[in-house]
């Protein structure tokens, strides 16, 4: 079945993103499969029927160096070879400027051939010019023609749009 991921650095505002989209569309949460982590959540969209899965955050500031490892191999075993991850959608703090693990992430998925949806997360923050220079920053750095989703968690803002593209690289 089609996935989107959902990858974000720790506190970038994901929890609040799955529950916030869990309020427009049903979004069932699957018990892990059998012999796969339990740290990937699956949510099955409904009624569209692709799933979302939520990838443990990363960078955690006090984060040990194994742990880091953990993650690494966790994403690695779950992207590598999955013919149905359409799409990985990054979360990126639209309060702060493009961070180094961000690009590493973002790097790494695309060198496996799996297209990036950026998502500003937490745009009811900053003001209106820093957003639009942030999205034009990312969209340089992706080499992308649409600019990134622009989403509030609190306000709501984005949450159409995002459903879109998600179904859109879903194949809907
Ligand atoms: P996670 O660690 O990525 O799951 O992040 P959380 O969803 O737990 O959010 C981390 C912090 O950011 C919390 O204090 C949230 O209240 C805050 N936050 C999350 N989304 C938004 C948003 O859209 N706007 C604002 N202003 N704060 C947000």
């Amino acid at each position: 079945e089609p996935q989107i991921a959902l990858a974000g650095r720790s506190n970038v505002g994901k929890s609040s993103l799955v529950n916030r989209l869990a309020g427009r569309k049903a979004l069932a949460k699957i018990s892990s499969k059998p012999g796969k982590t339990r740290s990937l959540n699956y949510y099955r969209v409904q009624p569209d029927g692709y799933f979302l899965v939520d990838l443990p955050g990363y960078g955690y500031a006090k984060c040990s160096k194994q742990e880091r490892l953990k993650w690494a191999k966790l994403i690695e075993a779950y992207m590598k070879d999955n013919q149905g991850l359409k799409a990985v959608a990054v979360l990126l703090d639209s309060r702060l400027s493009p961070q180094k693990i961000d690009l590493e992430l973002t790097a790494y998925v695309r060198g496996l051939g799996i297209p990036v949806i950026p998502i500003l997360t937490k745009a009811d923050k900053p003001k209106q010019r820093e957003l639009a220079q942030l999205q034009k920053q990312w969209q340089d750095i992706l080499q992308q023609d649409r600019a990134p989703v622009l989403f509030s968690s609190k306000t709501g803002k984005g949450e159409e749009k995002l459903w879109n593209r998600l179904g859109e690289y879903a194949g809907l």
